[in-house]
């Protein structure tokens, strides 16, 4: 069996992931939207990274073997703040943007999870996590509010390395009369009667944010599961929270062993943000881009790394496409089939057990669909294909703007510069043969021109893209 490796923020270490809860059983929860607004790019990110995840894991256990677990999260003061904006009321803006969610995300590719719990339809669950937390100590009543005593958790701060009074210096902690440390947070607060409540021992009131997830995980998973993963903007205080909270209210219990955090997602190297006019929809791009472009811009960084979305990095996803939905064109025409018993190509998964090394795989992808590889072409479309399929992409049959059409041409221009490119490596060559090195040097200063490195090798001179690279201007060379 494949053993996967991932890096665990709470250890700080790659490690083996051992599902030995249930043996062979592997069990993940991942923090979910809250539900009042279109998902923007950087939500699709940590989506499409545990699909990866939830893939391999359900390739290397079998697919009953694997619960996932993702939430909505359709009680919270921004979804209200959006009610009173609008007149709406709450259900309707919370079921629209929930369909919305689950149409973006299955545009990319993402598979549905196994489980997709609403904060709520867990009240009675939360309560009751409320409730031993009182009787155990780690929390308090205050003025129809319940808080978690931080204190009272030595462990609080260790999954993202801070102390409480680090937190307090660093935090925009909210002071409140009946806080007794300002560390301290919500896990109820008072509800007014205009304002969503549900009946508690404290009085009609609704939960704090972070309780939700370890009343639904807990509910769906168990005192013990294997993987906790969200963007890493959650971890503090969120996941700090969610710990504290879980492992107070069941210390027999670990939670999660293994915490997997995504790295923010950038628009052409800044923060996506209104203010700045980069602020994208998954839904504007989707009339613009097909989902599996998007999907493959989004892979295109090590989950753990910052992902920078770019036009430049959307066109060539485009051309990679575009060569991926030829060679599946091919395996249509010729009525070729991914058999059940297709394995994933080795390389392809030894990538992704190596802490979902996604960059790698694409690497093989390439080698795969470009030719280098001694299978014969039959064969060859089948790894194509069932590979592609294996990494979450539709190929054409699902939904938005179907990049074969216009990208055929591109790709055969794209083909031609590359060729152009090698030509002029040859001209050069030959230049120097004749000792005609100012022609050899022209030559070479044109393609630095349009952001070419021309390297001396022992088989002769050889073209690299650098970073100033510019298609359009490459293409004039042709
Ligand atoms: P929210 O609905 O704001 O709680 O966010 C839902 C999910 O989107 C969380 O897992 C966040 O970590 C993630 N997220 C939000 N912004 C970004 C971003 N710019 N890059 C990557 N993930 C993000
Ligand atoms: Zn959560």
């Amino acid at each position: 069996m494949t053993e996967i490796r991932l890096y665990n923020t709470k250890t700080r270490a790659v490690e083996p992931l051992e599902p030995t809860v249930v043996p062979g059983r592997v069990g993940m929860y991942v923090c979910g939207p809250t539900v009042y607004d279109r998902a923007h790019l950087g939500n699709a990110r940590p989506v499409v990274v545990f699909d990866v995840l939830f893939r391999l894991l359900r390739h290397v256990y079998g697919a009953d073997n694997v619960t996932y677990v993702r939430n909505f999260t359709d009680v919270d003061d921004k979804i209200i703040a959006r009610a009173a904006e609008t007149g709406r009321p709450i259900d309707a803006i919370t079921a629209e943007t929930t369909q919305w969610y689950l149409d973006d995300m299955a545009a990319l590719g993402a598979l549905e999870p196994t489980e997709m719990p609403r904060a709520t339809a867990y009240i009675p669950q939360m309560v009751a996590m409320i409730e031993a937390l009182i009787a155990k100590g780690h929390a308090y009543a205050a003025e129809g509010h319940v808080l978690f005593d931080v204190r009272s958790y030595a462990e609080y701060g260790r999954l993202s390395g801070r102390s409480v009074d680090d937190m307090i210096a660093g935090a925009r902690v909210e002071v409140a009369p009946y806080k007794r440390d300002p560390m301290d947070f919500v896990l109820w607060k008072p509800s007014t009667d205009d304002l969503p409540g549900w009946p508690s021992p404290w009085g009609r009131g609704r939960p704090g944010w972070h309780v939700e997830c370890s009343a639904m995980s807990y509910a769906l998973l168990g005192k013990s599961f294997d993987i906790h993963g969200g963007g890493n903007d959650l971890m503090f205080p969120h996941h700090e929270n969610e710990i504290a909270q879980s492992r107070c209210a069941h210390p027999e219990g670990d939670f999660a062993r293994i915490w997997m955090h995504n790295e923010m997602l950038q628009v052409e190297g800044k923060k996506m943000s209104k203010s700045l006019g980069n602020f994208f929809t998954v839904h504007d791009l989707r009339s613009q881009l097909s989902g599996d472009v998007m999907r493959y811009v989004l892979m295109s960084s090590h989950y753990r790394a910052p992902l920078d979305w770019t036009v430049s990095r959307v066109e060539e996803a485009k051309v990679i496409l575009s060569r991926w939905l030829r060679l599946n064109d091919r395996f249509r025409r010729a009525s070729l089939d991914i058999p059940d018993s297709f394995e994933p190509d080795p390389a392809i998964l030894a990538a992704l057990a190596d802490d979902l090394n996604v960059p790698a795989a694409f690497t093989r992808m390439h080698e795969l669909t470009t030719g280098n590889s001694a299978d014969t072409e039959p064969e060859r479309l089948v790894q194509v294909v069932g590979n592609a399929r294996f990494l979450g992409f539709s190929l054409g049959s699902g939904t938005g703007p179907d990049p074969s059409c216009s990208l055929e041409v591109a790709v055969d221009r794209v083909d031609a510069m590359e060729e152009r490119l090698s030509q002029m490596c040859a001209e050069i060559d030959a230049a120097r043969a004749e000792k005609d090195f100012a022609l050899a040097d022209s030559i070479r200063a044109r393609l630095r021109e349009v952001g070419v490195d021309v390297l001396t090798t022992k088989d002769g001179t050889r073209w690299e893209r650098n970073v100033d690279f510019d298609r359009d201007k490459a293409e004039t060379l042709v």
